[in-house]
Formats: C-alpha cells, structure tokens, sequence
C-alpha cells in the first residue's frame, strides 16, 4: 500500500471520502515522514501537533456527517513563516519576530482553516522572503531533499522541501521575485505565482508590497490549481485585492495545447542558462510543439534590466515596510539609555546581513537627490517590462522559459556575493514588476540527478491559459521522479 504521505492532493481527498483513510491517519503518515526527514531538511520553523491533531479530528467528524467542505478537507498544509498564524509564532525567518504569535490569521490561513485543512507548521525561508536559496534565515538553511549539501531554492525553500518529501501534501509560499517558482523548480515540484491582487495579502508579513503575491505549491498542476482556487478571491482587508469575480482556473487542466500560441523568450535561452537546463526547456517546447502548439520565439530587449529594476524598487519598498520593527511594538528588544539608541540597537541586533544590505540600499535609493536617478528610472524600467510583456501577448497566449539559470547549487556557494545570488532570479523577476502569473513545473532531471524547471507566464488574470499548458506539459513529459529520502523507510541518523 502506498504510504498515505506520498499521496496527492486529489488521490488523499479522494480516498478520506471514500472513507479508506481518515484525516488522522493521514496526519500521522506526513507528521512520521517529517519525524524522518528534518533532522536532514529543516523545512519547518514550527510543527503545530497539538492544533493539526485539533484539525485533523474535526475533519474527520466531519466527514462522519457527511459534511464536504471541499476538496482541501482533511488534507495537511504547510503555510511559509512569513504568513500570520493566530498564537502560532510567526517569525518571517528572522531574530527580530523571534517569539511574535500573531493575534490574527491571515486570509489565506482562514480560508485554509474555512476549507478544512490541517496546517501542519510554518516552513523556514530567507530572513523576510529576502534571498534565494533560505541560507539568509536566522535559524539555518533549509537542505534540498534530493541533494542535502545542496540549497533548495528560496525564498520559500521549506515549503518547497517539504512537499517535495510529503512531510506535507501542499504548501503556501510567497513569490515576490521568484520565491514560490524557483524552489518549487529546484526540488521538483509544481507552484505557482498568481496574478498580483488575485490572493489577499492580508497578514502576510510584507516585504515589497506592489510585489508580493502569495501562491500554491503542490507535486501536481492539478492539485497547484485547487490549492489556488480556495486561496484565491477579493478581500476587503486587502486594498490591492482584485475586485473583479474570480477568473477561471483549473477549467483548462485537460484541454491540451492544440492551437495554444507558446511563446519562447529569446533573452532567456541564452548563455546565461546552464546547457542542460536550456536542452532540458528545448525539449519540452519541442514537445509541446509536436502535441500541436504553435511555438514563437519571442524578444523582450527590457529583460536585461528587470533584474537591476527590481533590486532597486524591492530595496525601497523594504526599506519602507520593516520601519515598523522598531523594537516598540514586536518581538525583539535591546535597551539603551534614549529612544532612538533602544531602537538602532534593536534593528542592528534583530535584522540579518542581507535585510540591512536591502534597507540601506532602499533608504539611499529613495533619498533626496538619488530618487529619480534610482527609484525613478526603475520605475520606467519596470513600465518598458509591462510594455514588452503586452506586446509579446499580442503574438502568444503564454510565455516559456527556464524557471531558474541552473538547478540547486551547493550551500555556501553563493553567499559570499550577492550579486550572484540575485542573478539566481534572473527568469522570474520580469513578471513579478508586470503583476502577471507564472508557474514551474518540473520536467526532467541533470546529470547530478537534480531537477530542472519550466516556467509557463501567462498575461495577469490569464491564470487558466497557464494551468492548461502546465498539465499539458506535465502529461507530456511525464516526469515523475521523487527525491530518495522521500521514503518512509529513511530513518533518522
Ligand atoms: N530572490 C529574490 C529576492 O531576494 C526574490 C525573493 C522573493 O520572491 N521573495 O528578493
């Protein structure tokens, strides 16, 4: 019998109501594989047993009355630290929320919670979802699962670790400039970036606030999609929330590529790519080519100046949003003899290497005298990536590229230079500044048996077009390869 932890989302929730396993049971099965596996991951921060077992036993209940909340009933889900979770500690991966329980869910907690999921715990990321790779945490890496010297990507890289071994069936995460879609790629599973204002961001810790977007991640297109469509919706809380009625999103899933326009970015098949990823992109559009998409290769000149865009406008709108840990009114702080003195104290004291780089250089950027030269010309960049990316949908209905330049790099690699580092997001940034979806989906592995990404963007709200293409390229490529500690038989060491 199959382990209940190597389960999707759909195989679970169809057998909790066919009653051949229960909720507990299947709380159990992924809470014994993250017995198994943390000690080599650490994909969590937090592990609620006591609120899951809670959860777990009135879904069951439920399902005893024959209630059906849907299709996230029963089903355990991990949720990024950077999202409010009532009296669970929230630290956002950083020293300075150390000990900080949320008064308050967030939306996307509540409708978990509304759906009938168990939440498992709080996944471990980059200090404040800044970096890409979950080395910035103040509480250590997270391992990839398929190589454990190696990063699993980030900013979100527990959740992604964590789905990808079933120490939870489908995760949360939050992609600012990549961070659901690029370690979602480099531990071979599936997630997606929703459009901007598709997801509320109420109780999400904000990092660059007209960026963040939270999103799914799952081992399946299919399960990615219904993870989504419970999350996704208007919410008053969210004043960037999109008010129109939710735009279809799984009704694509089986309609194939026939017809479908697929344009390939040109600027991101480059040398920049390492060569297996870029054969392993080639292969997969000729694929998609032989299952009768129309393949266009497509030039967007602005992308070579998305990257130095974004870490200028990201930069400042962090430098902005993290003025409110002050030492006054959340987790961390250190004393001194004024006001100010307990302040800068505090901050020094409470905020990682890599967040004080981006608050220093937001804070410059934004300054009197540099903000046009800065902040200002990002901004014109950011309209000339909006402008290429609506040209480019006049000739496509989606867009492909790699979702990262390389697969996981070994920990400590990068770190000494973050100029690298950031290069990390050069193919997903771009929609990120245009607020369009995007999502990975995994399609082959290297020769260090390390998995490889494809990234599918659609135009914002186009959420359908792009889970279409995703499954087709998911039927089409038939990767269904698991990382080895993703046994239940890996015992701890
Ligand atoms: N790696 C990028 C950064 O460091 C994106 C992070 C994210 O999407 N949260 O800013």
């Amino acid at each position: 019998m199959t382990d209940p932890a190597d389960l999707t989302l759909g195989e679970a929730a169809a057998e909790l109501r066919s009653g051949s396993l229960s909720a507990r049971e299947l709380l159990d099965a992924v809470t014994a594989r993250a017995a198994n596996t943390e000690a080599q991951l650490h994909a969590f921060l937090t592990l609620d047993r006591d609120g899951a077992r809670t959860a777990a036993e009135a879904a069951d209940t439920a399902i005893a009355a024959g209630e059906d909340l849907g299709p996230l009933m029963g089903i355990p889900i991990a949720v990024k630290d950077n999202m409010c979770t009532r009296g669970i500690e929230t630290t956002a991966g950083s020293k300075i929320l150390s000990g900080y329980e949320p008064p308050y869910d967030a939306t996307v907690v509540s409708r978990l919670r509304d759906a009938g999921a168990v939440i498992v715990g709080k996944t471990n990321l980059d200090e404040f979802a800044m970096g890409s790779s979950t080395e910035n945490s103040a509480y250590g890496p997270t391992h990839n699962p398929w190589d454990t010297d190696r990063v699993p990507g980030g900013s979100s890289g527990g959740s992604a670790a964590s789905v990808a071994v079933g120490s939870s069936i489908a995760a949360l995460g939050s992609d600012t400039g990549g961070s659901i879609r690029q370690p979602a790629s480099l531990c071979g599973i599936v997630g997606a970036k929703p459009t901007y204002g598709l997801v509320s961001r109420y109780g999400l810790i904000a990092f660059a606030s007209s960026l963040d977007q939270i999103g799914p991640f799952a081992r399946n297109v299919g399960d990615t999609a219904t993870l989504l469509e419970v999350v996704a919706g208007f919410d008053i809380r969210d004043a960037t929330s999109f008010r129109g009625a939710r735009p279809d999103i799984a009704g694509g899933l089986t309609a194939g590529v026939a017809g479908v326009r697929v344009g390939m970015v040109k600027e991101l098949m480059g040398d920049a790519i390492a060569p297996p990823v870029r054969a392993a992109v080639q292969r997969t559009i000729d694929l998609l080519d032989d299952a009768g998409a129309e393949i266009v290769e497509i030039s967007m000149p602005s992308f070579d100046y998305a990257l130095s865009a974004y870490y200028l406008i990201a930069p400042a709108e962090c430098s902005a949003n993290l003025a409110r840990f002050d030492g006054v009114r959340y987790g961390l702080r250190v004393d001194g003899e004024t006001t100010e003195t307990m302040m800068g104290r505090s901050r020094a004291a409470g905020f990682g290497p890599e967040v004080s780089r981006r608050i220093l250089l937001g804070t410059y950027a934004l300054s009197a005298g540099y903000y046009d030269a800065f902040y200002g010309q990002a901004q014109r960049v950011r309209t000339l990536v909006r402008r290429d990316f609506a040209a480019a949908y006049e000739q496509a209905d989606v867009l492909v590229s790699p979702t990262a330049p390389s697969t996981a790099f070994p920990i400590g690699a990068k770190t000494a230079d973050p100029l690298e580092m950031y290069y990390q997001d050069i193919c997903t940034i771009p929609l990120n500044l245009a607020g369009d979806p995007g999502m990975s989906v995994p399609v082959a592995l290297d020769d260090d048996g390390l998995p490889i990404g494809f990234q599918v963007m659609a135009p914002a709200l186009g959420e359908k077009v792009m889970f279409q293409v995703g499954a087709e390229v998911e039927r089409l490529v038939a990767f269904d390869s698991r990382p080895a500690l993703a046994t239940s038989e890996v015992t701890l060491p």
